[in-house]
């Protein structure tokens, strides 16, 4: 037995460059799915591979209790990068290691134990985020779980000032959900939650792994809402690809976050790609950039698509169109016979979370294939 549990696609990627892939036949595609949101600066953009490449040259790994200055650069810009004065900076290597860590400060920090989560959350697949993740068919067979998790349905505030009491640890959910379909939170939702929880002295943590870092038109999807949550995590396209994860908390639950460690926290190569792409982002303005490129590529779907297109739903460059047909037979025919890589959100949601550099150029292409595809 080889490699297993991924089911692999009928392409073999040989090399990557800003939109495009290029299998090993030679074929080039355009990557509308970012590979899952882990290149908003492109594949294999020259500011991350430079800075990725010296440092490996220089120090490729020391234990994560020596500072050095790739990861002290790294604290910096997350600290201020973070909304509001959500600037402690704990890292470490996956989305669900970084809400992994987000559970248990909240529940040292508070001394609580129960967890509310939302109905289609998508927090991770390891016990504790796992826990806190809707879908059945993620958790099935690998029972019991984290304890003390309660779900309540997502978008309904009533449901969740009903759930948050003194005993609430923490509230973790998405300020647009990803895996779930690409659904939205309207922003008194979210004001409520953040009001119930300041109120029961509960953490809210937000969840903002694939709507973070520009994609939804602000560096983070919460400062468009106007609230400042306790705890932000971060992964995914963090570091264009290598594997990182942050929870940034705010001083009360990072004082009293107990003992948690990871080897990797913050290795420095991981930490001198995460810098370079977060400079990226801001000389680029690419949060702006992706609101601007969103709203054309949503109007352009609503113009184009027509009667194939139940609904289009998102902001910025995350976008879920919902189709009459199932997602996987029109994604496969996306890409074989259009070369554009998407991704399925659920069974009827087509998913694109391109590169946030994209140009006017691929999004005419590929609204031109999926006018072929669903049209
Ligand atoms: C992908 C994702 C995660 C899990 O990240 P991994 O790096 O796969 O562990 C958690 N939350 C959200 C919202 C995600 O999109």
């Amino acid at each position: 037995m080889s490699g297993f549990v991924f089911s692999e696609k009928p392409i073999e990627i040989a090399s990557g460059d800003g939109v495009t892939l290029t299998d090993t036949n030679g074929t080039e595609y355009l990557d509308f799915g970012a590979s899952y949101a882990c290149t908003p600066v492109g594949h294999c953009h020259p500011e991350v591979v430079d800075a990725a490449t010296s440092q490996i040259e220089e120090l490729m790994y020391v234990q994560a209790s020596y500072p050095h200055a790739a990861r002290t650069a790294l604290y910096e810009q997350l600290s201020e990068a973070g909304p509001g004065d959500v600037d402690n900076v704990w890292l470490c290597n996956s989305g669900t290691e970084a809400n992994e860590a987000a559970l248990k400060f909240a529940r040292h920090a508070t001394g609580r134990e129960k967890i509310v989560a939302t109905t289609q959350g998508f927090h991770g697949r390891t016990m504790g985020a796992l826990a806190t993740t809707w879908k059945q068919k993620y958790k099935q067979g690998f029972e019991p779980l984290a304890g003390g998790v309660e779900f309540v349905e997502y978008g309904d505030a009533d449901a969740m000032r009903e759930a948050i009491d003194d005993e609430t640890a923490a509230v973790i959910l998405e300020p647009l959900q990803g895996e779930g379909g690409i659904n939205p939170a309207a922003t008194e939702y979210l004001q409520a939650v953040r009001e119930a929880t300041e109120e029961a002295g509960a953490a809210m943590v937000l969840d903002e792994i694939q709507t973070g870092l520009g994609r939804t038109g602000s560096l983070w999807a919460t400062e468009k809402h106007d609230i400042v949550p306790d705890v932000l995590t971060t992964a995914k396209g963090l570091a264009s690809g290598l594997p990182i994860g942050a929870t940034l908390c705010r001083d009360w639950v990072a004082e009293d976050a107990g003992n948690h460690g990871s080897t990797f926290s913050g290795g420095p190569v991981v930490s001198a790609a995460a810098g370079a792409t977060l400079d990226v982002i801001e000389h680029e303005d690419l949060p702006a950039h992706a609101d601007e490129m969103g709203a054309y590529i949503r109007g352009q779907i609503d113009e184009r698509l027509g009667d194939g297109v139940r609904d289009v739903r998102g902001d910025g460059l995350m976008i879920g169109i919902e189709v009459k047909r199932g997602s996987n037979r029109l994604l496969r025919d996306l890409a074989i016979n259009h070369q554009v890589l998407a991704l399925p959100a659920g069974r009827t949601v087509l998913r694109l979370l391109p590169p946030l550099t994209i140009e006017r150029e691929h999004a005419d292409a590929v609204i031109d294939a999926l006018a072929e595809v669903i049209g």
